[in-house]
């Protein structure tokens, strides 16, 4: 089993969900199985938050991770610091960024679907899928 954070692109709604496996979901997605239960969309788009799954018992492995987890915290510290949040307009300001050659100093940082960034690498603008972890503080 796999857990998907999906996110709904017509009314935002995030939910998780569970799959028997990665080919499941994208069966399911492409039979347009996948439908928002707030406000029935069929708008669902994974989340790019990767789900990782811990094996209780190779500790081993679990401390390696915990390591991981450690320097892609960093990694999202720097970004926080050095990059402009854009949150969900960041196609819109990665082509304004490309297309306008508006002078931005600093680079920017959001959320894009994977066909946005698909698009965006297409129309050859240097975009990068990077691993993140969300802050619990619960
Ligand atoms: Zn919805």
């Amino acid at each position: 089993m796999i857990k998907y954070r999906l996110i709904c692109k017509n009314c935002d709604l995030s939910f998780d969900s569970w799959f028997a496996s990665s080919l499941e979901y994208d069966k399911l997605k492409k039979k347009n199985f996948l439908i928002c239960h707030n406000c029935n969309s069929k708008k669902i788009e994974k989340n790019l938050m990767a789900p990782v799954l811990l094996n209780k018992s190779k500790n081993e492995k679990n401390l390696k991770f915990k390591d991981v987890e450690k320097k892609i915290k960093e990694y999202q510290k720097f970004i926080k610091n050095n990059f402009d949040y854009v949150g969900k307009n960041f196609a819109y300001e990665a082509r304004s960024i490309h297309y306008d050659k508006k002078k931005k100093e600093k680079g920017i940082y959001g959320t894009a679907s994977k066909e946005e960034i698909k698009e965006l690498k297409e129309e050859g603008i240097n975009v990068e899928n990077i691993p993140w972890i969300e802050d619990k503080n619960n």
